[in-house]
């Protein structure tokens, strides 16, 4: 049995590619220096997996920024807007142009915008949209795949180059002309694929890689239909290069079928996350394909369990013999952070929870031993059944009293006291805000000086109270500001926090951190998800200090702050020994005692972030109901506690609410902001003809550019918003948090923003 590994993080072990890249971007490093780190790392990653007895290695899976963006300069799928950079300053395979269509270019009078980006199926990987418009002309423009094998067959490396499939690479992207078929696309794109598979054929590459996740979205009968086309074509082209067909994510379902027909040598599934879909394939793949099976989650941080994975892969070899399995990681490991043994810090990291833990270089080595232990060598057994054991009664992670609680959740838990229209009454008498009520999302500027202060506080360079006491002066700072601008609810400002759920996670049971857990988001930026490992549980109060002490600074109403419970868990590693549901019911419930806990000390208005409930979606849509009703019971369990006065706010920064407006309308929030002024109010319209009964705050102005929103604008925007929804029901706010904007815009745009909000009160 061989193992197969889909491919490797490229950052490297400390993001080196990210440092090289912003150095390069900032003019301190030249091409040549870049060029050398992204060799250095590619050859690391390819050695660290040869030593290791890998079978199957990738290549190709590098990129400088976004192996989607490396596709489109393959194929030659550049938007016409960057057309005329190629034609005077910078040629296909140059980084000049790469890094422009990445991020947007402003240099020698040229003002081109970045592609879009968007995420990468669920996963918190954000890829390049690829645009295809009629002027395009496909055609093989530098070729990186064959580049990056030979450059790897230069070391004494055979590896497997990587590509996303035509298909997916197609559907992934965006049709900009309407004229144009995806049919005649393929039929545009396919000569390319074929003569870069032909070169790595030429090139000597016996296997290849090819992604084609969309395989297990849901797909019209249409889109099905282009993949026995293409692979059709593809095979004809290259009878000697053996294809594996790589799915993941998910399972194939109803796409089953057609996978099947596919002339390919290998398919690749996802057993960690469809693992039911195992025996439906096993019953139908014909026998001249070997089956790849994805056993060793490539994206999350978690240690495989042996025994269940050996179950499976014996479950494989005894229908299809041990020549016709791959042991394989279930998808690229570019979402798992890269070596555990980096985490050396026990004061951060104790050794217990370490143990159950795995990193990339890990994972790559559970592969191994599973193929040692299938082959009756089992050594590598022992230990990592312990280890399960030891975690599945370890006190640390499972708290009698959390799962008591959480078992004895009623509905009750779930509802306010009364419904919403009494609510309201109530919370008019005392809170006695004006028509049109004014406030902002949460954060406000955050200046090098309170980062810094931040930085300082926690390296231990400045004390506790001296900490307290400059936290203290910028809130009370930003009081007096939003009081001299007559805002209508308050914030403290969030200076205290580093980031939404980090802030949360320090403070609770359950979480931990590593030191350089840091995984891709998109380009140089990289993310280190907090851990959720064991039962969650508050201890103590989390914010309420900073609240309270703003609220004594002003008789207006001081609004509360916390992250919900889907966002925390969204933005996370979560644990993956029991149902995502019950982890987010148990955050759910330490973000009620906040709640509850905020109201006693005297704040009135309560706002629960769930920025990440949309994300959280399902990739097929008939997983999305179960979802969306653990995820909206959980918003509910946590905001549940208070009186009908206390009023409770949401906030969400997007605006598609199409297709889930009735789910969010039964969060049951007094109040939901959300992100509205680029579309020009026109996504409020679902809220209308849904008659959404609470009150609305459609942000009036976008907080992602320095530019000041002038009052009549402002005006505008909330003039629509009325002919939509009931005046009595319209909050005026920005977009979203104010945190990467700077002070002296904040001011002026507020101080607008509340013009525009007296404007319609005099108005109605
Ligand atoms: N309260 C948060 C802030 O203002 C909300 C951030 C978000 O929606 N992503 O920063
Ligand atoms: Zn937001």
């Amino acid at each position: 049995m061989q193992t197969n590994v889909l491919g490797y993080p490229r950052i490297g072990s400390n993001r080196e590619l990210k440092k090289a890249n912003e150095a390069y971007w900032a003019g301190k490093i030249s091409l040549e220096k870049l060029q050398m780190t992204a060799r250095q790392l590619r050859r690391q990653n390819w050695e660290t997996l040869k030593s290791a007895g890998i079978d199957l290695i990738p290549s190709n899976d590098f990129s400088f920024y976004d192996q989607v963006l490396d596709m489109c300069l393959m194929t030659g799928t550049i938007p016409a807007r960057f057309r005329s950079l190629m034609e005077t300053q910078a040629s296909v395979s140059s980084p000049e142009l790469y890094f422009a269509m990445a991020r947007g270019y402003q240099k020698n009078g040229f003002d081109i915008t970045a592609m879009e980006m968007t995420k990468w199926f669920d996963t918190n990987y954000h890829y390049l949209v690829p645009e295809f418009d009629t002027t395009q002309q496909y055609s093989l423009l530098y070729n990186k795949c064959l580049e990056e094998f030979k450059e790897a067959l230069s070391l004494g490396i055979h590896t497997k180059p990587v590509l996303i499939g035509p298909i997916s690479f197609l559907l992934l992207g965006k049709v900009k002309d309407e004229q144009l078929q995806v049919a005649d696309l393929l039929d545009k794109l396919l000569p390319v694929y074929i003569q870069l598979l032909q070169s790595l054929q030429q090139a000597g590459a016996t296997w290849v890689q090819i992604d084609e996740p969309t395989l297990v979205l849901d797909l019209t009968p249409a889109q099905q239909s282009l993949f026995q086309y293409a692979y059709n074509k593809i095979r004809a082209a290259v009878p000697s290069l053996k294809i594996i067909l790589t799915t993941y994510f998910g399972g194939l379902q109803d796409n089953t079928e057609l996978t099947l027909k596919l002339p390919v040598d290998a398919l690749h599934i996802d057993l960690v996350r469809a693992p039911e879909q195992l025996d439906a394939i096993l019953a139908a793949l014909p026998a001249n394909i070997t089956l790849s099976v994805g056993v060793v989650n490539g994206r999350n941080i978690w240690k495989n369990n042996y025994e269940q994975a050996l179950q499976l892969i014996k479950k494989a070899t005894a229908v299809l013999g041990e020549e016709r399995v791959l042991i394989a990681t279930s998808c690229s490991l570019l979402h798992s952070p890269y070596d555990l043994d980096l985490e050396t810090d026990e004061a951060v990291l104790t050794p217990q929870i370490k143990n159950w833990m795995a990193f990339a270089k890990q994972k790559v080595r559970e592969l191994t031993d599973l193929q040692q232990i299938a082959a009756g060598n089992t050594a590598a057994l022992a230990a990592n059944t312990a280890a399960m054991k030891e975690r599945s009664t370890a006190a640390i992670i499972h708290k009698p009293a959390v799962k008591a609680r959480l078992a004895a959740l009623t509905a009750a838990d779930a509802e306010r006291k009364s419904a919403f229209p009494a609510r309201q009454k109530a919370q008019e008498a005392v809170l006695k805000l004006p028509l049109f009520p004014t406030t902002t999302i949460g954060s406000f500027p955050q200046t090098e000086d309170i980062r810094k202060l931040r930085a300082d506080f926690k390296k231990g360079v400045i004390t506790p109270a001296a900490y307290e006491t400059s936290i203290r002066k910028a809130i009370q700072e930003s009081v007096a500001l939003q009081e001299s601008l007559r805002i209508d609810v308050l914030v403290h400002g969030e200076f205290e926090r580093n980031d939404m759920v980090e802030y949360f996670g320090e403070q609770l049971e359950g979480f931990v951190f590593t030191k350089n857990g840091w995984v891709q988001s998109y380009g140089s930026r990289c993310v280190k998800p907090p851990v959720i490992y064991g039962d969650v549980q508050r201890n103590a109060p989390m914010t309420v200090e900073w609240s309270s002490y703003a609220q004594s600074l002003t008789s207006k109403p001081m609004k509360g702050m916390l992250t919900g419970p889907v966002t925390i868990l969204q933005w996370s590693f979560v644990r993956d020994d029991q149902p995502r549901a019950d982890t987010t019911l148990q955050i759910a419930l330490a973000i009620r005692d906040e709640v509850v806990d905020l109201e006693q000390a005297g704040i009135r208005v309560i706002q629960v972030d769930e920025p990440a409930i949309r994300e959280g979606l399902p990739l097929r849509q008939a997983d999305w109901q179960a979802y969306l009703d653990w995820a909206v019971k959980a918003f509910r369990v946590s905001v549940s506690g208070v009186e009908d006065a206390t009023q409770i706010h949401t906030h969400m920064c997007y605006s598609e609410f199409n297709d889930i407006i009735s789910n969010i309308a039964a969060m049951d929030a007094d109040v939901i902001t959300i992100e509205t002024s680029r579309s020009q109010m026109e996504l409020l319209e679902v809220f209308s003809v849904f008659k959404y009964p609470y009150e609305i705050g459609p942000g009036v102005y976008d907080i992602h550019s320095p530019r000041v929103p002038t009052v009549a604008e402002m005006t505008e925007l909330l003039e629509k918003a009325i002919q939509l929804l009931p005046a009595r029901n319209i909050w005026v706010n920005p977009d979203c948090g104010l945190k990467t904007r700077k002070w002296p815009e904040t001011e002026q745009s507020l101080r607008n923003m509340v013009a525009a909000a007296q404007n319609m009160r005099v108005a109605v």
